[in-house]
């Protein structure tokens, strides 16, 4: 019997939901919701066809995309950071061959999940590489910040809330959920803040990492459906994350300097090498290892389980340049697309689009200022364009000078 659109406190009995949040909720003693119920049909459907997997790309080896399929993927968005795509590649890759794995008996050999954590500055694009990465996979993909992270019982949100995002994203489909992606961002705000463990509680530092350790490992975790603390009774989700795949990002400010004091270190005294004479010191992240994010403050059971590191170049004028016009969604490529519905050819003088990079260099913005100069110069020309009988626009250097003038004024 389908119940009334009426709140009163009736909630779906498997995933939590009220009334206002589902079409519908069914029962005579207890409630189900539509969702639920679809969920649930298909994955009998699933299990019928012999076929466990219910979520996105099929988990058959014949079409598991190979890494350098999947980089070529990644180069279309992402400018740069062969490295980082390269190893992306390859543990994803070996992460949808260690779920085909299925159940390992005890004579083989078992492959362990491979989290990962990519280090660089901020706006270098990490985010970017992640939210790509799912694309591609087409598994539900969730972001999180590691700063709203606290140890369960303190303000702000418990580490279960991260898969409560996943499920959410995956439509409360439990087994899809499981074989998710999750970035964490920040990872490096919840480093220890001192050497020594101190006799206060840290409760944004090291007893989040130690709350993030059995999700990144893989165990059955109770995830709250809605969330926060805000609905105590509502009831609980079981979801394991041995297959769901951890990246973390950070900025970890200031590493260079545990970097450059390691290998410092290092070629001092016995056996130092030539090494230290092609230390490229403008790119030193390169040389980022695991023990260096132990001198950030992570602990090493955290760095355990993110076996993977690999970092991110900053990004130079080249690379901003590139990133303003290569990507397949490139920000200018997106601009000509939404005058061409208006049914006008938008065009850049190339000095224009020197100009922008020299601008977000200055402003140190970063690519993260090249959307919000562009802007800056395209506002008045969208605004009043359309309405004229205009069928080609070329942007002029003169034209953006001015624009970006009159931001630095009113900034
Ligand atoms: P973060 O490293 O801080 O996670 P993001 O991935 O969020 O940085 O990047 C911010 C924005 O800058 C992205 O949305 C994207 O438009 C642009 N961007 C940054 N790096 C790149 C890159 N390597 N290639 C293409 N775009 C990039």
């Amino acid at each position: 019997m389908a119940k009334k659109r009426e709140n009163n406190g009736a909630s779906c009995c498997l995933c939590g939901r009220t009334e206002p949040q589902v079409i519908l909720l069914t029962g005579l003693h207890g409630y189900v919701c539509t969702e639920c119920v679809e969920t649930a049909h298909e994955m009998i459907k699933t299990a019928m066809m012999g076929n466990s997997a219910s979520s996105g790309f099929d988990l058959d080896k014949e079409k598991l995309p190979k890494p350098v399929e999947i980089k070529s993927f990644l180069d279309q968005y992402v400018i740069g950071q062969d490295e980082a795509k390269k190893y992306l590649s390859v543990s994803v890759y070996n992460h949808y061959k260690r779920i085909l794995q299925g159940k390992v008996d005890d004579n083989d050999v078992e492959i362990e999940k491979s989290n990962i954590i990519l280090v660089g500055s901020t706006g270098t694009g990490k985010t970017l590489l992640a939210k790509t990465i799912a694309k591609f996979l087409n598994v539900p993909f969730t972001i999180v910040d590691a700063t709203v992270l606290t140890e369960a019982g303190y303000v702000g949100e418990d580490i279960e809330s991260i898969l409560t995002r996943l499920l959410q994203v995956a439509d409360y489909d439990v087994k899809k959920a499981e074989r998710g992606i999750v970035f964490i961002d920040e990872i490096d705000k919840i480093a220890r803040k001192g050497d020594n463990p101190s006799i206060t509680r840290d409760v944004s530092g090291e007893g989040v990492q130690q709350g993030l350790l059995k999700l990144l490992e893989g165990s059955v975790v109770n995830v709250p459906p809605q969330g926060g603390r805000k609905h105590p009774d509502q009831k609980m989700i079981a979801v394991d994350t041995k297959n769901i795949l951890f990246i973390c990002g950070g900025a970890f400010d200031g590493i260079e300097r545990k970097i450059a004091q390691r290998l410092n270190t290092k070629v001092v005294g016995y056996g130092a090498s030539q090494k230290s004479a092609h230390v490229d010191k403008e790119r030193i992240i390169q040389y980022i290892s695991p023990q260096d994010l132990k001198s950030f403050g992570l602990i090493p059971e955290i760095i355990g389980r993110l076996p993977i590191l690999t970092y991110l170049n900053p990004l130079d004028r080249d690379a901003l340049r590139n990133i303003l016009t290569e990507p397949k969604n490139s920000i200018i490529k997106q601009y000509i697309k939404l005058f061409e519905m208006d049914g006008i050819e938008l065009s850049f003088a190339d000095e224009v689009l020197d100009f922008i990079v020299d601008k977000s260099i200055e402003f140190k913005l970063g690519a993260r200022g090249l959307r919000s100069i562009v802007e800056t110069i395209m506002m008045d020309l969208m605004f009043e364009v359309p309405s004229t009988d205009k069928k080609t626009l070329k942007v002029e250097l003169d034209y953006a000078k001015e624009r970006v003038g009159k931001m630095n004024h009113s900034a």
